[in-house]
């Protein structure tokens, strides 16, 4: 029998090092020099156009269609000074992953001549058929068609001879079909929401936006250990795999010196990276041996967003330039840590303020608490929603398995800020209610610490955590689209300033002064969404009790949580602030349970087939060669003897027919599952039963494969081990 595992080993022992060429000495001479940023349009367009770009940018103000023909024809001599021949609209479907189909600059003239040729209508719009990307029903395949249009937001880029324009993505309809048109959307909402309650605290300010800094996690495996494993390469996970005598009970990968191919790995990401205006700081090893993590600085949240599609795309073709592939799923190995996206949010002014910075001055803090009192309350309000914003196959292996935070969504603050918000609950509401108050009064609010910019006290178990100027959000999946759960934060938040206006503004038609009336309702909310936050840890049995004492959700599987996006109440919300219409969301919900079911029924299917097809004849032969082994003792033993000394063998014999007949048995009856489930057609039912029933065999099977594994002659084992992925030679 021939064994890819031993000849992907061999191979991984001759890996050469590959060396990095860097474009320059320092990063900054190369930074952004594959994007047609602000600098380059400068210089490639005339002033009235760059203007009228710059306009679209920053204060969402349409183009000018004449412009648009002078920006397209800049960019086409920017690109091709670049080797450029091709360009693509570049966007985010709901697969989860981008799209980019390529169109040649090349265009035929009379005498069979050609030219480039790159113009405003190309650049501002097309007409993907976009049949195949799903739609959740929205639009039907007869009426595929789908519109690209661009985002000016965003800078195009060029990767590999190809100029990549960002655009949103909508059905003919006008419907959304991505990720980007309702951040976008939700982004507007905050601004509007957000500038409207600042106003009452600065009156210079009249831009809000969201940022956002993620922290990516990523194993990365030998590719040709990759291509022996199938499971790997069909559902970026081991569906099988005893644990290796040593992973990381050591804690001795964290943060530890990197391997020199992996190293070599991350300059040329940075390198990649870089050009492409990523500003990728942080890299190091992680917990889990071969896992590791990057990170950028922050930037604003549209920006990050499309950085961070990017860069699961970098990650992944550099890996391969480097023998390796990189693993984005949120469960590749079962017994190690799993991978996720930390995405640090916060709020910017135009006046150059985080919002989320407590200040240094009396008024600065009145803002920061103001700020933090509607977030807490709109998670609080929300925080189904917000769990189901990162609710994915993947993800339900993370959440709530003492690695990551649990599926209950909990806010931790830190002891000083609790300290403060206490205080302030149960500050005196002075004369507010008798409406005598004549001069507006300064609000005593508590002073915060400074000790907090120290940002020391950090909960690791919280899903979303408080660290000194930014929230982090610890829930998101390693493979999400980061859009997902930013666009459902600027949402919740909106909403949540929104009524925080309108509540100020009734008592102060009451004759309540503004200020005591922005502080009545900011205590008020600290109060109201005290059952969100949480300081203890979250991992733990206790606290599970707890949040169910306090009725916090715990959705543990993605079926359950995905729920929460079309309640009347998030469908209200979302339609209220423009993000999504009660279409959209149905078909995102749609979309979401589909892409569940197809994922379970996908790991199914490689179960079924590793087992059937890899691990049972495997068994079978070497249980043949023990009865071989077996049947020769007896020929040379005296009986007394063969009983007493073969004993080990005709046992092994045993357990492994038994192994064997419990495979078989379950793979049977997961397939059976797999039928029942397949004739049912209400799609929440569908991934219901594939949760509860199909899924239900998988720890089964793989329970007696593993032990097969423990048991079968190493040299005739099929498949790489986890002490072989799980470590670089
Ligand atoms: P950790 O210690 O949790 O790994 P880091 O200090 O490395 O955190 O920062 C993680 C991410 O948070 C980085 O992307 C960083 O740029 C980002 N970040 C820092 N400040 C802010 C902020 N005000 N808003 C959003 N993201 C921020
Ligand atoms: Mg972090």
């Amino acid at each position: 029998m021939a064994n890819f595992r031993f000849t992907a080993l061999k191979k991984t022992l001759d890996r050469p090092v590959k060396t990095v060429s860097y474009p320059s000495d320092k990063a900054s001479d190369y930074f952004g020099s594959m994007t047609f940023n602000r600098s380059v349009m400068k210089e490639f367009l005339t002033e009235e156009a760059y203007e009228g770009v710059i306009r679209a940018m920053d204060k969402s103000v349409r183009i000018d269609r004449k412009i648009t023909d002078q920006v397209a024809s800049a960019m086409k001599a920017w690109a091709m000074n670049k080797g450029v021949t091709h360009y693509t609209h570049w966007f985010h479907p709901l697969t989860g992953s981008t799209a980019e189909k390529h169109d040649a600059f090349i265009s035929p003239i009379e005498k069979g001549k050609a030219i480039e040729e790159f113009q405003g209508n190309s650049l501002i719009q097309q007409e993907p058929d976009a049949s195949s990307f799903p739609s959740g029903g929205i639009r039907s395949t007869f009426e595929a068609r789908g519109y690209t249009a661009w985002d000016p937001t965003s800078p195009a880029f060029i990767i590999e001879n190809t100029l990549c324009i960002p655009t949103i993505f909508v059905s003919y309809t006008g419907d959304s079909l991505d990720y980007k048109t309702p951040l976008l959307k939700s982004m507007r909402a905050l601004d509007k929401a957000a500038v409207d309650v600042c106003k009452l605290f600065d009156k210079n300010i009249d831009k809000v936006y969201p940022n956002l800094g993620w922290e990516q996690e990523y194993f990365l495996v030998d590719s040709a250990l990759f291509a022996a494993r199938p499971d790997l390469v069909l559902t970026g996970k081991t569906v099988f795999g005893h644990s290796s005598a040593k992973d990381q009970q050591l804690s001795d990968h964290y943060f530890g010196t990197i391997h020199n191919r992996v190293l070599a790995f991350m300059q040329e990401l940075e390198v990649e990276s870089h050009k492409l205006g990523i500003p990728l700081k942080t890299r190091h090893n992680e917990v889990a041996p071969n896992q590791f993590e990057c990170a950028p600085v922050f930037e604003e949240a549209n920006i990050a967003v499309d950085h961070n599609q990017l860069l699961m795309h970098l990650l992944d073709v550099t890996a391969r330039k480097h023998n390796f592939n990189v693993l984005l799923h949120e469960k590749p190995y079962a017994g190690v840590n799993g991978s996720g996206k930390h995405n640090n949010w916060s709020m910017s002014t135009n006046t150059g303020i985080n919002l989320l910075s407590p200040g240094k001055t009396p008024g600065d803090n009145f803002r920061f608490i103001t700020i933090l009192a509607n977030i807490l309350k709109a998670v609080h309000d929300n925080e189904e929603l917000v769990r189901a914003s990162v609710a994915s196959a993947g993800n339900d292996l993370r959440l709530g398995a003492n690695e990551a935070p649990p599926a209950i969504i909990s806010v931790f603050v830190g002891e000083q800020v609790t300290a403060t918000l206490d205080e302030i609950e149960n500050m005196p509401e002075r004369s507010m209610m008798n409406h005598k108050i004549e001069k507006d009064v300064d609000i005593d609010i508590p002073k915060i610490p400074e000790i907090l910019f120290d940002n020391t006290d950090r909960n690791r178990t919280s899903p979303f955590a408080f660290t000194g100027n930014k929230f982090e959000f610890r829930a998101v999946g390693s493979s999400a689209n980061t859009a997902k759960p930013m666009f459902v934060l600027n949402t919740i938040m909106a909403d949540q300033l929104t009524k925080y206006k309108s509540e100020v503004e009734k008592l102060v038609e009451d004759g309540i002064k503004k200020k005591e009336a922005m502080f009545f309702v900011a205590k008020k909310y600290i109060k109201e969404s005290k059952n969100i936050r949480f300081e203890g840890n979250s991992y733990s049995g206790e606290w599970e009790e707890e949040a169910s004492r306090r009725g916090l959700s715990n959705n543990r599987s993605t079926p359950e949580a995905l729920g929460a996006f079309v309640t009347e109440k998030s469908i209200q919300l979302f339609e209220r602030h423009n993000v999504m219409s009660k279409t959209e969301v149905q078909a995102r919900y749609a979309i979401k349970l589909e892409k569940y079911t197809k994922k379970i029924q996908i790991e199914s299917r490689v179960m079924g087939d590793l087992a059937t097809n890899h691990i049972l004849p495997t068994a079978i032969h070497y249980q043949n060669r023990l009865i071989e082994n077996a049947k020769g003792l007896k020929e040379v033993l005296d009986s007394k003897s063969f009983v007493k000394l073969s004993k080990n063998q005709l046992n092994t014999i045993k357990e492994i027919s038994n192994h064997i007949s419990e495979i078989k048995d379950y793979v049977e009856k997961m397939i059976e599952a797999r039928k029942v489930a397949n004739k049912i057609t209400d799609r929440f039912e569908v991934a219901r039963e594939y949760k509860d029933s199909v899924k239900s065999y998988f720890d089964n099977i793989r329970y007696h494969v593993d032990k097969l594994e423990m048991l079968v002659d190493d040299e005739m084992w099929p498949l790489p081990k986890y002490r072989e992925l799980l470590f670089i030679k």
